[in-house]
């Protein structure tokens, strides 16, 4: 059997070399994958004229039932063949102009190229010793973004997996904050009993993200305080501020605001310079989470819509949305990057104390949660190098104005109903039946609407609650869709809502 089982160190056992290894037989093969990749994505991923296949949960899991680790290899070709077939034909079309349920964004072409350059490189940003160019390229870029935020000098931050890790860091520098506040330390006796009074304010349209780093805080659902938003969606300064009022005299202690540009569903933005205000008076953290609409920094047109920003302790940036970046892209920003002591540790392997090694390069583990992690940083960077700032901001502007086209359509549709003017890229509308119909009826031809585009593979839409009821919800990321492509996405929804609201009523004269 030994000739069967190839070692990594015979030449002769592949005809590629597996590995990387400077030669130029290595980068030829290393070419050769990536071709067969490229060729994957070209037969079965562009040019779909839908967005996704259609297969349920239970067909897709029958398909995927191939076997995961043969004895032997195939070759790469083969391999992404089938990969091509089985996976990518039955993945989401993130750039189809109907894959309109999330803040998922197609990736610009030359992010998925640094993608290779991040791979091939495998560089750690944990130590400099991991990744000597790129701990600087992420620091000058963290500098870069702190600055666009308005934030001062001594501003500072890290690249995240994305913007629940960058929520959680937020978080977890309030709360070991409020406990120095009161002479202890979380990092040395852990969470004091008095952390039970801990309050963080929201807004009920908050990012569910928060409520789960209030749970990996040790503070628990209890801790989060979720103010009704406004009408248009907002945290005021006036809700914050009785809300907090109520905590203290009820012995309670708010101990951060968190304020979002860009809430997921309606796209609003907070007034952040009145809530930075509010955290002031309170001496509370104030967390800005601009996972979505920190992107309009690159926007002349909508930039000023992000005033206050500059007055954040810390701020949560998401590249993989607005900034088109491969998933995952993210970044966390503290005003003050002393404030980041609480996440430093020192390992003698990794980052020791400088007195102990002589010297003090920069060791980025020093401000994350993760150790190993990716060079992702290089994707924005390579991003914007090729594209320029101005093509950022204009695509953001168009997924805007494509939001407001669509709301505009909805509004003229008599069988269709939109919940409120679009503020951001997102908007929710809803079918609704000719003779009305009862509330309940309502949402069940609505949710029905959804699963039949999603299970046909015609469209992939969005679907929340407001207000106690069910809405479709389209969000638009691409900046190439057409409004025509819009008109015709609304005209399917609505059909497919006549549809749905017929089966409805079968189903129910079926069970009478
Ligand atoms: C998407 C989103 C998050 C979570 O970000 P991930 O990158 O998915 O972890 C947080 N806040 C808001 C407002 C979001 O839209």
């Amino acid at each position: 059997m030994i000739a069967d089982s190839p070692s990594p160190h015979d030449p002769s056992a592949a005809a590629i070399p597996a590995f990387l290894d400077g030669s130029a037989a290595s980068r030829r093969s290393l070419g050769r994958a990536i071709g067969a990749a490229v060729n994957a994505i070209g037969h079965d991923l562009v040019g779909r004229d839908r967005p996704y296949s259609g297969h349920s949960p239970t067909a897709l899991d029958e398909l995927l039932g191939m076997e995961l680790a043969p004895e032997q290899g195939t070759d790469i070709d083969a391999v992404m063949r089938r990969v091509g077939e089985q996976v990518i034909r039955n993945s989401v079309v993130v750039s189809h102009p109907w894959c309109v349920a999330h803040l998922h964004c197609p990736p610009l072409v030359v992010s998925c190229a640094a993608e290779v350059a991040i791979a091939a490189t495998n560089q750690s940003m944990d130590s400099w010793d991991q990744a000597p160019a790129a701990t600087h390229v992420e620091q000058r870029m963290i500098a870069w973004l702190a600055r666009e935020c308005g934030l001062d000098v001594c501003a500072d931050g890290v690249f995240t997996s994305g913007g629940s890790q960058s929520n959680l860091m937020g978080l977890l520098l309030a709360r070991d904050r409020a406990v120095a506040r009161l002479g202890g330390s979380v990092a040395v006796d852990g969470l004091p009993a008095s952390a039970g009074r801990f309050r963080i304010i929201c807004s009920d349209a908050t990012h569910f993200s928060i409520l789960k780093a209030a749970r990996v805080l040790g503070l628990g659902d209890v801790a989060v305080t979720a103010v009704p938003a406004d009408r248009e969606g907002r945290l005021t300064a006036t809700a914050a501020e009785s809300a907090a009022d109520d905590l203290m005299s009820a012995g309670l202690r708010p101990i951060a605001i968190v304020g979002t540009a860009g809430t997921t569903d309606l796209g609003t933005i907070d007034p952040l310079d009145e809530l930075a205000e509010v955290a002031q008076r309170l001496d509370a953290w104030f967390h800005v989470d601009a996972a979505v609409a920190g992107a309009l920094l690159m926007s002349e047109r909508e930039r000023h819509r992000l005033t206050g920003l500059e007055s954040a302790d810390s701020v949560a940036v998401d590249f993989h949305k607005l900034w088109f970046q491969a998933i995952g892209c993210g970044a966390f920003l503290v005003a003050d990057g002393a404030d980041l002591e609480p996440i430093q540790l020192h390992a003698d392997y990794l980052n020791p104390e400088p007195a102990d090694s002589g010297w003090d390069p920069p060791n980025l583990v020093d401000k994350s949660l993760q150790t190993t992690r990716r060079f992702d940083a290089l994707k924005l960077f390579v991003s914007l190098q090729v594209h320029g700032r101005r093509f950022f901001g204009r695509c953001v502007e168009a997924t805007i104005d494509l939001a407001a086209e669509a709301a505009a359509i909805i509004e003229r549709d008599p069988r269709l109903e939109l919940a409120q003017r679009p503020t951001l890229n997102t908007v929710l509308l809803r079918y609704v039946p000719p003779d009305g119909g009862a509330e309940t009826d309502v949402d069940q031809v609505n949710a029905l609407i959804r699963r039949q585009l999603l299970l046909s593979g015609q469209a992939v839409v969005g679907q929340t609650r407001l207000q106690g009821r069910t809405w479709l919800k389209l969000t638009l990321m691409n900046p190439t869709t057409a409004r025509e492509d819009i008109r015709r996405l609304l005209d399917l929804v609505a059909t497919a809502g006549a549809a749905a609201d017929h089966s409805a009523v079968a189903g129910a004269d079926d069970g009478a």
